[in-house]
């Protein structure tokens, strides 16, 4: 899935929750080392390494502080996509809204060039954005003036 994907070459290192060993997953939110310790999550082992010996109370400490950031980090993750996915949705929908007014505009124009009144109503629009450019752009070298005159002024 395009997802996954994306989330590939993202994730940091963590150890497995089956078996305990440091090891970078593929995905961000890969848990365990390989298909068996999955597998032995799924039925049960989720953690069970840090008390079957093996590990000093630090070391144990140090693992479950681990596991609490790593579980903190997917999740932020997860937050930031479903963000990223929504934007990408509204986006998406307002491309097609363009072009649906576009399409509904251009068959509106039609219907006026046939009824005549075409040249009056786009001729009228024209002229007021020409004018409201204008207005734009004076405004525009004006200030440029403005600030050029001040530069321009010796010190003191
Ligand atoms: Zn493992």
């Amino acid at each position: 899935m395009a997802r996954g994907k994306r989330a590939r070459g993202w994730a940091w290192p963590r150890p497995c929750r089956a078996c305990g060993l440091i090891f970078t997953p593929a995905r961000i939110d890969g848990l365990t080392c390989s298909s068996r310790c999955r597998q032995r999550r799924h039925r049960g082992d989720d953690l069970a390494y840090l008390t079957a010996g093996g590990l000093t109370a630090k070391e144990q400490r140090k693992h479950r502080k681990w596991h609490d950031e790593v579980t903190v980090g997917i999740r932020a993750y997860k937050v930031e996509m479903a963000a990223m996915m929504k934007q990408r949705d509204l986006n998406r929908q307002r491309r097609q809204e363009r072009r649906a007014i576009e399409t509904v505009g251009r068959a509106a124009l039609e219907k006026l060039r046939a009824s005549g009144d075409y040249e009056t109503i786009v001729g009228s629009i024209g002229e007021h954005k020409a004018r409201k450019i204008a207005k734009v752009i004076e405004e525009g070298l004006k200030a440029r003036h403005q600030t050029k005159s001040k530069e321009q002024k010796p010190a003191g």
